[in-house]
């Protein structure tokens, strides 16, 4: 491609909404515009790059066995009702309505669609197993789509489904396609880690996510340190050795306390004169409709993922002041477990064994003493509702755990027979018994991974391409398009190279050779063949590595190959 008719606007400044090293740098290096919130437009540096994700992810699936397809973007309601997730997958599906009112979502994931597809077509546990996958823009209404692509309300990505006869086939394809995201991911050239992860609104059990290390990462794993254990986990999922949080003291008589406007955790043990650990929160959250309690240690995070799980609902959000009021009679900061007894109350599992503890009195500007769990207040159920930090202990070896931040660029799940039993979708087994199937589902976002390559691969002047993904492997620049001897190389160079299948850019712009080299350096193509006065008198080009910018003099005739070769 000639640069002087191609697209692409690169940037001197860092645009204003860049947050990232690889949202700024997709902008400036003219990879992409945004339209509007988490929607953009890939121009053509950008959408090379994705392609190549897309097609090393085809190539490592097709060897594996799957088979590609396209199912629409739009899919009709009854089938989101069928598996009852058009009502759980709440705001976040991007709705609409026909001319005669008929409704539809805009395909957020297809576990439903491909189904239907299935059901209908698949009969015989002979046709199993079966894998199917797509590659194509999806749809979520992010709640703060941010980052660029990161994390956007339309973006692209891999889904994959399998279908199985039992559980064992499922397993052995899980680990297969496992492998299949390994192969995938190193081929981009990502340093990344598989960790165990939260299954969400989708469904089913085992889950594991493929994190790329990076400290702008939005998610955040614990990690045992230590070496034969490996356990690692999301924040949303990491589990705890829990230690019994008992003070050893026997139950003191429950006292109230006046505790004007103490309100927050801090405040309250200020007060006191006793730490957080001592209290217990009392958080209350609606949840369909009805209203909640997650009583938790003072000093520890609620976590939203595992409370909803617990619910088993995707609708779970803090009740507002007004209900809190309704329910306990007093202000948002002085609910306790003491007397709700309307409502359910779910403790964290550390609750059972903390004694004599401080919490609100469901009356304004008062706190109780020596609370205790079984005498003063019963709870419904113990479970793990809290956030994980670094100290926690291993849930499998009992090792403090530290943590790292990560991008989740891809999630393999298996889903079971969720999707099947609600959607009836069975076939016949060897011994003509109509069973269902047995399913997994796999994701990659593809516009996800080109960013995270962007965050691990770049330096202050711009993006470092590893070769799979760079949207061409050589730039031919000449440092001035006025010196005829400097054009006919560069021309017959890109005709070379062209010729010997590299991709190659030629800057044949007529701009100052500083100019063209800072272009260069932002859009990260791996080498760069600089053709100059002085080098090519001796008949020299000068090719350069952009990874680690070392350079190489090499006579013009051989400077192709050697290019070809290097890659
Ligand atoms: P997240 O927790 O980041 O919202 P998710 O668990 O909802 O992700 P999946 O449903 O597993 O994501 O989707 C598969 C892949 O699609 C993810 O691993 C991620 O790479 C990509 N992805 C998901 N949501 C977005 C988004 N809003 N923008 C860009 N890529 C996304
Ligand atoms: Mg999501």
């Amino acid at each position: 491609m000639r640069w002087s008719q191609a697209l692409i606007p690169t940037l001197r400044e860092a645009p204003r909404e860049a947050e990232i090293p690889s949202h700024n740098l997709m902008l400036r290096a003219g990879m992409m515009r945004r339209l509007a919130a988490g929607v953009y437009s890939y121009l053509p540096l950008g959408w090379r790059a994705i392609r190549k994700v897309e097609q090393i992810v085809r190539e490592e699936l097709d060897r594996v066995g799957c088979q590609e397809i396209l199912m629409s973007v739009i899919s009709p309601a009854e089938l989101w009702r069928e598996s009852g997730r058009w009502d759980v997958y709440g705001k976040e599906l991007m709705r609409l309505k026909d001319r005669h009112d008929r409704e539809f979502a805009l395909g957020p994931t297809h576990e439903e669609i491909v189904t239907d597809i299935v059901r209908a077509e698949v009969r015989s546990y002979r046709e199993l197993p079966t894998v199917l996958y797509q590659i194509q823009v999806k749809f979520r209404d992010e709640i703060r789509p941010r980052f660029g692509v990161m994390r956007c309300r339309e973006f692209s990505m891999m889904d994959a489904y399998s279908f199985h006869v039992d559980r064992d086939s499922l397993d052995e394809w899980y680990g297969i396609m496992h492998e299949a995201y390994e192969r995938i991911f190193t081929r981009c050239g990502l340093e990344f880690k598989p960790v165990l992860a939260d299954s969400g609104a989708i469904g089913g059990k085992t889950t594991h996510e493929f994190m790329v290390l990076a400290d702008s990462g939005e998610s955040v794993v614990l990690n045992c340190p230590k070496e034969s254990c490996g356990y690692a986990a999301t924040d949303e999922t990491a589990e705890r050795y829990l230690t019994a949080s008992s003070s050893g003291e026997d139950p003191k008589s429950m006292t109230e306390v006046d505790t004007p406007n103490a309100r927050t955790i801090e405040e309250v043990c200020a007060l006191l004169n006793v730490g957080p650990d001592r209290l217990v929160k009392t958080l209350l959250y609606k949840t369909d409709g009805e209203l909640v309690a997650a009583l938790i240690p003072g000093d520890r995070e609620l976590n939203e993922a595992k409370f909803r799980k617990v619910l088993g609902s995707a609708n779970v959000e803090m009740a507002d002041a007004d209900a809190i009021r309704d329910l306990t009679g007093a202000d948002v900061g002085f609910s306790g477990p003491v007397g709700l007894s309307e409502i359910e109350l779910i403790a964290d599992k550390s609750i059972e064994t903390m004694t004599n503890v401080v919490t609100g009195a469901n009356k304004d500007d008062t706190h109780l003493l020596n609370v205790n769990v079984g005498r003063d207040f019963q709870v419904s159920r113990y479970e793990d509702l809290v956030t994980v930090i670094p100290g926690d202990l291993c849930r499998e070896c009992r090792s403090p755990l530290s943590s790292y931040r990560g991008i989740e660029v891809g999630q393999i799940f298996k889903l079971g027979t969720k999707y099947s039993e609600s959607m009836h979708a069975t076939f016949m087994d060897a011994s003509g018994d109509e069973k269902p199937f047995v399913m997994g589902c796999y994701g990659i976002g593809t516009t996800r991974t080109v960013a995270a390559a962007i965050e691990q691969h770049h330096d202050d002047a711009g993006i470092i391409w590893p070769v799979s993904l760079a949207p061409y492997h050589a730039l031919v620049l000449p440092v001035t398009m006025k010196n005829s001897r400097i054009v006919e190389a560069s021309d017959s160079l890109y005709e070379q190279l062209t010729d010997l299948g590299v991709e190659v850019l030629y800057d044949d712009r007529d701009e100052r050779a500083g100019v063209k080299f800072k272009d260069g350096d932002l859009i990260g193509i791996p080498f760069r063949i600089c053709v100059g006065e002085k080098n090519v008198k001796k008949g020299l080009v000068e090719v350069r590595e952009r990874r680690d910018g070392r350079t190489e003099l090499v006579p013009i005739e051989d400077a192709a190959q050697y290019v070809q070769q290097r890659l």
